[in-house]
């Protein structure tokens, strides 16, 4: 059986995208892969998603999405990892992990992007507690707090500079003094009086209480070595982040980053193969606009379904 419309991804962009074109009569099949939800079930409670006024938690979020995806008859593939689209022939065939094949006319490509960690063993462990990977969406939990962000490139910048409205000190670690971030951001944080720098150092443990609040962070010194613990209430974590897209052949446009890079609203280098989310968006990152391209994809793929007059 050839399907209309597979779907890659789990997070806001791949079940928006699996309602859309559930309700168009697609029956869409949804791989979830290894971290059904994606980066949401990683946060505690979301605030600023429309639609939730007393805030909503990421996890029972992304199960909500899910319902709504399938009540309209969407299947699911759970707890899979899609290792190859096969694009040399038509319809594609998706290959998961497991080395079982489906046949699809169009596919969505929501995979998102995993945000950087440094590596620690504590950091995984306190994600969404005293620990965080997205300023704005964890930022006002730290009202009235001391915070730490660690990172010298602009992501790291523009967060420390959007905590200050939170917290009365942030202070930067970086493990240099060189910054890749832009001049413009660069001063811009160096010129705000409640951000502090600590250059020339990496975080090597968390220390935190039994409610996984964080109490400290253990320096160390880049340069001379040695260790100093650092008092502070709250770790971001702002290195960077890769997009999900080590698994797509060659024939997948990426920029020097990874990123797909689109002909159109949504469109890949590859006809019928279509992309939503943070797999192609390093600037937003949110899950409403992760939801928005979520919905457009759908769409484009029902017009093009259409267009070709396969479904
Ligand atoms: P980035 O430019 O790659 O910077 C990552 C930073 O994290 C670097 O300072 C790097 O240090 C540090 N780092 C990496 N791995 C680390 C580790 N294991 N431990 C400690 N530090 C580590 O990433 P980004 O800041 O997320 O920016 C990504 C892209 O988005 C850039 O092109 C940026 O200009 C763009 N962006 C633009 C805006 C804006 O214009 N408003 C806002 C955000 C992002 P080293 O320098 O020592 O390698």
């Amino acid at each position: 059986m050839t399907r209309n419309l597979v779907i890659i991804g789990s997070g806001p962009a791949g079940y928006t995208a699996a309602i859309y074109a559930a309700r168009a009569g697609l029956a869409p099949l949804l791989y979830e892969g290894i971290q059904p939800g994606g980066q949401l079930t990683t946060t505690t409670e979301v605030e600023n998603y429309p639609g939730f006024p007393e805030g909503v938690q990421g996890p029972e979020m992304m199960e909500l999405f899910k319902k709504q995806a399938a009540r309209f008859g969407t299947e699911f593939v759970e707890f899979r990892n899609v290792s190859k689209i096969h694009t040399d022939k038509r319809p594609f065939v998706i290959e998961d992990e497991m080395g079982e094949k489906v046949e699809a006319h169009a596919v969505i490509i929501a995979t998102g992007a995993s945000a950087k960690l440094i590596g620690l063993e504590k950091e995984k462990e306190l994600m969404g507690f005293g620990v965080s990977a997205c300023a704005t969406c964890d930022g006002a939990f730290f009202k009235g707090k001391e915070v730490a962000i660690v990172g010298g490139g602009d992501t790291a910048m523009e967060e420390a500079i959007f905590l200050t409205r939170f917290a009365p000190k942030v202070t930067v670690i970086h493990r240099r003094e060189g910054f890749r971030a832009s001049k413009i951001m660069l001063e811009r944080a160096q010129k705000n009086p409640k951000i502090e720098w600590k250059l020339w150092r990496a975080v090597t443990d968390i220390e935190h209480d039994e409610k996984k609040q964080v109490n400290a962070l253990v320096l160390e010194d880049t340069q001379n070595g040695g260790t100093e613990r650092f008092e502070t209430q709250g770790l971001f974590v702002a290195i960077g982040h890769k997009p999900n897209t080590a698994f797509l052949g060659p024939e997948f446009e990426r920029n020097e980053v990874g990123y797909l890079t689109l002909k159109g609203a949504t469109r890949t280098s590859v006809e019928g193969v279509f992309a939503a989310g943070d797999v192609h968006d390093p600037n937003y990152r949110q899950a409403v606009t992760a939801a928005g391209w979520g919905c457009s994809a759908a769409l484009d793929a029902q017009r093009w379904l259409e267009h070709e007059g396969l479904a």
